[in-house]
């Protein structure tokens, strides 16, 4: 019987290489498929390039008086500044008074409806009711100054940018432009980044650490269990290591071991096992190398898409990160590269080398980190073929990996 097994797993085994190398033909002639039709209207377009733009010019506001705002236009007019006088005073949602001198309500306009944008009469600042200004900080463009304005919350981070048309760093940027790419711009410009971007980072690194021991609460006490040691290491071995659904390791316990347990507990088991291995695994003081490789890929849980992240250590061959999520987003990422940064290692290494695939995002995580004094050299291998030196030289680490 165990023979019968063991030849059927090899034959398997062989099977399942055989159907992946004919997923690799299929996915070949479905791409040179999707060329020919070139003709035919579609092609092939380049994602645009992800940049980091530097710092912008962070402005504290100082917190003015309105008194003294007050006082001091009267000197210099010989008059009182007056309200605002309103022709239909209900239009004004905003009940408070000025943030940035304190003037009240009465001095404050609508300055722009569709923005929500208010203005004050008495220290002339505008301000939209957002974050941004309950932090009195402004955010300047480093080229020209002006104030940058928010244009997208995303899930760990907030976009601003610079709209000015005369601001240098745009016209810098258009003036580089091909004739060709100035048409195109015109027609479609969000394909073109011309203007300064600033990407401001909210990352709340004691949320990540609660996040990343997960809610692993022991359904069983593993003292306590009616089997033994031996038959706990069996039912593991298949359930974990083999892959095996819980029915089917409780089909091949009863079969072949002649163990009768039910799928349920070979759940808890393996639920209470990684409860306890965890911690182990976290605060085991590994000796890494100096060289990271991050990638992922999907699997399913209970039916659904969800997304698996590793990082390992190239040269030592140890997984420093790993985490399944059901959303594929930024701040993940960003996390999956903190995770090994901050807790694997005990002092950072001076030339830290991070290898990863082509995604820009990974750019941003590199940019959010050296902001907070993190530094490493990033390498990214895109595609599947190799282009560039960097894909060439790093493409068999990240092989490594995937193996
Ligand atoms: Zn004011
Ligand atoms: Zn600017």
């Amino acid at each position: 019987m165990v023979k019968i097994i063991s030849v059927l797993s090899v034959f398997l085994k062989y099977l399942n290489k055989q159907l992946y190398k004919f997923i690799l033909f299929l996915d070949s002639r479905i791409i040179s498929s999707t060329n020919d039709t070139k003709s035919s209207g579609t092609y092939y377009e380049p994602f645009r390039k992800f940049s980091v733009d530097g710092e912008p010019i962070l402005q504290k506001i100082e917190q003015l008086n309105y008194n003294d705002l007050l006082n001091e236009y009267y000197l210099k007019h010989n008059k009182l500044l007056k309200p605002v006088s309103r022709r239909k005073p209900a239009q004004l949602n905003y009940k408070g008074n000025c943030p940035l001198c304190g003037a009240p309500h009465g001095y404050i306009y609508e300055n722009n409806v569709k923005s929500q944008q208010l203005l004050c009469k008495v220290c002339n600042h505008t301000f939209t009711l957002n974050k941004d200004f309950l932090e009195k900080i402004i955010l300047r463009c480093p080229h020209c100054s002006k104030k940058l304005e928010r244009i997208k919350d995303r899930s760990g981070y907030i976009i601003y940018k610079c709209k000015h048309k005369k601001c240098s760093f745009y016209l810098n940027k258009l003036n580089k432009l091909t004739s060709d790419e100035l048409k195109q711009y015109k027609k479609h410009p969000w394909k073109f980044k011309l203007h300064y971007i600033y990407r401001a980072y909210d990352i709340n690194f004691d949320l990540l650490d609660r996040d990343s021991m997960a809610d692993l609460n022991m359904k069983v006490d593993l003292a306590n269990i009616r089997h033994s040691k031996h038959t706990l290491g069996l039912i593991l071995t298949y359930y974990v290591n083999y892959g095996l659904s819980s029915r089917k390791t409780a089909a091949i316990m009863h079969d072949i071991h002649q163990v009768k347990i039910s799928h349920q507990p070979i759940m808890n088991y393996a639920n209470s096992v990684s409860a306890m291995v965890l911690p182990l695994l976290e605060n085991y003081p590994y000796d890494l190398s100096s060289d990271l490789c991050g990638d992922e890929t999907y699997i399913r849980v209970k039916g659904k898409k969800h997304y698996i992240f590793f990082f390992s250590d190239k040269i030592k061959k140890i997984i420093t990160s790993y985490q399944v999520f059901s959303k594929r987003d930024t701040f993940l990422r960003l996390f999956l590269c903190i995770k090994p940064l901050r807790k694997k290692y005990a002092k950072l290494p001076e030339k830290l080398k991070v290898i990863v695939d082509g995604n820009p995002i990974y750019n941003a995580a590199w940019a959010y980190f050296k902001s907070i004094k993190i530094n490493f050299d990033l390498f990214q291998v895109v595609g599947l073929t190799n282009n560039t030196k960097t894909d060439k030289d790093y493409r068999p680490f990240k092989q490594v990996q995937n193996a």
